[in-house]
């Protein structure tokens, strides 16, 4: 029999660009005793109604609605836009999937921040494209300036992601507002809001309202239920932008991803918008207080806006995250950047600060993590 280490085995042509690509590698799974805080997941058990609203529906042997027709309504009339200028994918990454390959194919390039977030370039790559990454700036934010600049005649879409996962910067209204009028009307901007529930910045962009007032139509937004809402493992996201933008993306789509239960489980959280925001206002109090109590170390933490923390350990980042997961905390490590934290449960915060507190003090004097003093 064939087998992977067989260098006779003749495997079927597969993409050079595809070939090279890592097989996704998912955060390290927790042990049972650690603390998961590597996927900025949220550490809260689902919104009232909602499992009782999965449960319901029972009829498996049958196909979805195609178009999550429901969910649609109920967003397109929280956001004020028409139900045609809704998607819904299964999580917004496949959303993401869908808009690169309806617009970028090989040749064309795909503009965005980096470090952001990890999905990016190999969803351009996938569609065939080139991805352009422009440097964040010394304070961990997007760079726009630069990345308007890097937009030429082969640029098909743009990524801006507010909060920046995993810095945790956002952008600003003003700021996207240039950034946005200096882009080509036929070049897509893509907007990821994965995290803005959790901003309490009050000049952040907010790319809903923009499209609810009217945007120019290469602007989609996209928006999931992942997070904030805590139903990461129902896949369940959604775009909001021009009707016929997302029809291309409804195109190179895979119909029928949606689940029934996905949709009733999106729907009822909509509905617990009391709880919803009880708890996202915990969540960032929290954020707040370990961004702050890092910084206390000695820490140098960028703006934290997500549901997550960063610390950049550069050199050091292995090592740090080693530590944090000898003592339970399961982080999620950027090799020579830095290491993402993610918001937990309560009990984690504290032992988050003890563990830091000493890499902090380990750290060499000058390191960029530290606070200048
Ligand atoms: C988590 C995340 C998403 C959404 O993921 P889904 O679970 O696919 O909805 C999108 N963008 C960013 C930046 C994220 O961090």
């Amino acid at each position: 029999m064939s087998t992977p280490e067989n260098p006779e085995t003749v495997l079927p042509h597969i993409r050079p660009e595809i070939a090279v690509l890592p097989p996704y590698k998912q955060g390290t799974q927790a042990s049972a005793e650690a603390f998961k805080l590597s996927s900025n997941e949220n550490p809260f058990d689902p919104l009232p109604g909602v499992l009782d609203a999965i449960l319901a529906q029972t009829a498996v042997n049958r196909y979805p609605d195609a178009t999550a027709g429901r969910l649609r309504a109920a967003l397109a009339e929280r956001f004020g836009v028409h139900i045609d200028a809704v998607h819904i994918g299964a999580g917004s990454v496949s959303i993401i999937s869908q808009l690169m390959l309806a617009v970028a194919a090989p040749g064309d390039e795909v503009v965005f921040a980096w470090r952001s977030f990890e999905a990016y370039p190999g969803l351009a790559l996938v569609a065939g494209a080139t991805p352009v990454q422009i440097p964040l700036t010394e304070d961990a934010r997007h760079d726009l300036p630069a990345m308007a600049a890097a937009i030429t005649e082969r640029t098909r879409a743009v990524i801006v992601c507010s909060p920046n996962n995993p810095t945790g910067p956002v952008v600003t209204q003003a700021e996207f507002d240039a950034f946005l009028a200096q882009v080509p009307p036929t070049v897509l901007v893509i907007l990821d809001e994965a995290y803005i529930e959790f901003v309490t910045q009050q000049d952040a962009v907010d790319g809903a309202r923009m499209l609810a007032a009217g945007a120019p139509a290469n602007l989609v937004v996209l928006r999931t239920f992942s997070k904030a809402y805590g139903l990461a493992g129902l896949r369940v996201g959604y775009a909001i932008g021009h009707p016929r933008v997302l029809d291309a993306a409804r195109s190179t789509g895979i119909p029928l991803s949606v689940t029934a239960q996905a949709e009733a489980g999106a729907l009822a959280s909509l509905e617990a918008e009391g709880e919803l925001l009880e708890r996202v206002g915990d969540l960032a109090r929290r954020r707040d207080a370990l961004a702050a109590a890092l910084r206390e170390q000695g820490w140098r933490v960028p703006d934290a806006q997500g549901n997550f923390v960063w610390l950049g350990t550069g050199a050091e980042t292995m090592a740090a995250a080693e530590t944090f997961m000898a003592d339970g905390l399961v982080v999620r490590p950027f090799d020579g950047e830095g290491i993402r934290i993610s918001v937990g449960e309560h009990m984690s915060v504290e032992k988050v600060l003890r563990t830091a507190r000493g890499i902090v003090g380990n750290l060499p004097e000058g390191h960029a993590a530290r606070a200048l003093p």
